[in-house]
């Protein structure tokens, strides 16, 4: 027979236990050369550089959200 649990846990206890677990978001910083959210040691994908070298070639020059 397979384990169980001796008493039923109440809601709150489970949601009390459960309040600690979080989703792990992606760490974002600012590009300082176009200042759109990337992640960090990483070439943007958005101007395709790096530490303020270009070093991706970027086909299409990407259209932020709200930007004409
Ligand atoms: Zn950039």
């Amino acid at each position: 027979m397979a384990p169980l649990p001796k008493k039923k846990y109440p809601k709150a206890r489970q949601r009390q236990r459960r309040s600690h677990i979080i989703l792990n978001l992606p760490h974002l910083v600012p590009c300082p050369q176009c200042r759109t959210l990337r992640l960090p040691h990483r070439a943007c994908p958005v101007c395709g550089t790096y530490r303020g070298r270009t070093v991706l070639k970027v086909e299409e020059p990407h259209r932020l959200p709200g930007q004409r």
